[in-house]
């Protein structure tokens, strides 16, 4: 059965890329007769910002674009909804902590003890020398003995990915076909912060697996990070979902949509009047090609429509004269 996720940081706005990431897994998971659910990253607690989750909720509420698992609005209240969860990552820091103590055992993971000021001088001198910064692995090879002595005389740590070197990671994406990447272009990515939280990185791979999901569809801006989860993937002994990684949503300048250039964020254009129907009817079609020339649809007839395979390789320019004249249509 297809479980899919909407996994977004709740650090504001909802951006309308973000509602169209979670509206083609919503459409998808609904065709397939699966389950949507809703998990919230939250583990970058600096990015944190009050009543972020509010307009989260109140986003996915008012245009249907409702979780089958995780939290969900009833008039003015947060509910849970499905038997497991919710799933927030700052309350699961334990699962995260357990998972990364399996890749401690196997040496699949390091402690690293480098200093902000010393990761800053070999990012410089790398810059300086043409290369792409990378971290250099200082302290890969440090002996158990070294590193419990460090954490007894309380020195700050992460802990990193040990990539092996000169091995290529290679997976499927459902939108950009076969992707490949050598290790020797990869960073020994950290997985576990100073203050104890685990990056996107593990937090996303542990979660899910953990919660079945069998379709990851989110932003492009995820792509290059994505043969290091492969990886992480190989390294637990799990099986790796099926990636699709969706098109930015672009300016009439092709740069990525940003806020210089009018509203983005869906309470902005809720606000003004717009209908939140129009709007996931347009934000359906950006990026996504039904098969005939059909412009309005509801959203069962959008469910029923969506087909994974047609959505587009390029990016989308957004476009606010097509959206005005959806709004007036709809
Ligand atoms: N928390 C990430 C974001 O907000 C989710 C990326 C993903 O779907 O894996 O973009
Ligand atoms: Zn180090």
């Amino acid at each position: 059965m297809v479980r899919n996720r909407f996994a977004p940081s709740p650090t504001g706005n909802v951006h309308v890329g973000s509602l169209r990431t979670a509206l083609y897994n919503y459409l998808f998971a609904k065709k397939m007769e699966g389950v949507f659910l809703l998990r919230l990253e939250d583990t970058d607690q600096t990015r944190f910002e009050d009543g972020a989750v509010e307009n989260l909720l109140n986003a996915l509420n008012i245009t249907g674009v409702i979780p089958d698992e995780g939290l969900i609005k009833t008039g003015d209240e947060v509910v849970q909804k499905g038997d497991v969860g919710p799933y927030i990552q700052s309350q699961r820091l334990d699962i995260y902590q357990k998972h990364l103590k399996t890749l401690l055992d196997n040496g699949q993971a390091y402690y690293c003890f480098c200093t902000k000021e010393r990761l800053e001088e070999v990012r410089e001198a790398q810059k300086a020398a043409g290369e792409t910064p990378k971290y250099d692995g200082h302290c890969r090879e440090l002996s158990p003995d070294e590193v419990q002595t460090k954490i007894k005389a309380g020195i700050p740590y992460v802990i990193r990915l040990k990539l092996p070197e000169n091995h290529v990671i290679r997976f499927e994406d459902g939108v950009r076909g076969t992707i490949e990447m050598n290790t020797n272009d990869l960073d020994d990515q950290v997985l576990l912060k100073t203050d104890g939280f685990p990056t996107y990185h593990l937090a996303v791979v542990i979660d899910d697996h953990l919660m079945g999901i069998t379709h990851v569809i989110r932003g492009e801006e995820w792509l290059p990070s994505t043969p290091k989860h492969v990886y992480l993937y190989q390294c637990f002994g799990w099986e790796a979902p099926q990636f699709v990684h969706l098109s930015n949503i672009l300016n009439a300048d092709h740069k990525k949509l940003s806020k210089r250039q009018g509203d983005v964020s869906v309470g902005d254009f809720l606000a003004k009047g717009y209908l939140p129907g129009a709007l996931v009817n347009y934000l359906a079609l950006l990026g996504w090609s039904p098969e005939d020339e059909q412009e309005i649809f509801s959203m069962d007839e959008l469910i029923q429509a969506f087909d994974l395979s047609r959505v587009n390789k390029s990016g989308a320019v957004f476009d606010r004269s097509k959206l005005n004249w959806m709004n007036a249509h709809y």
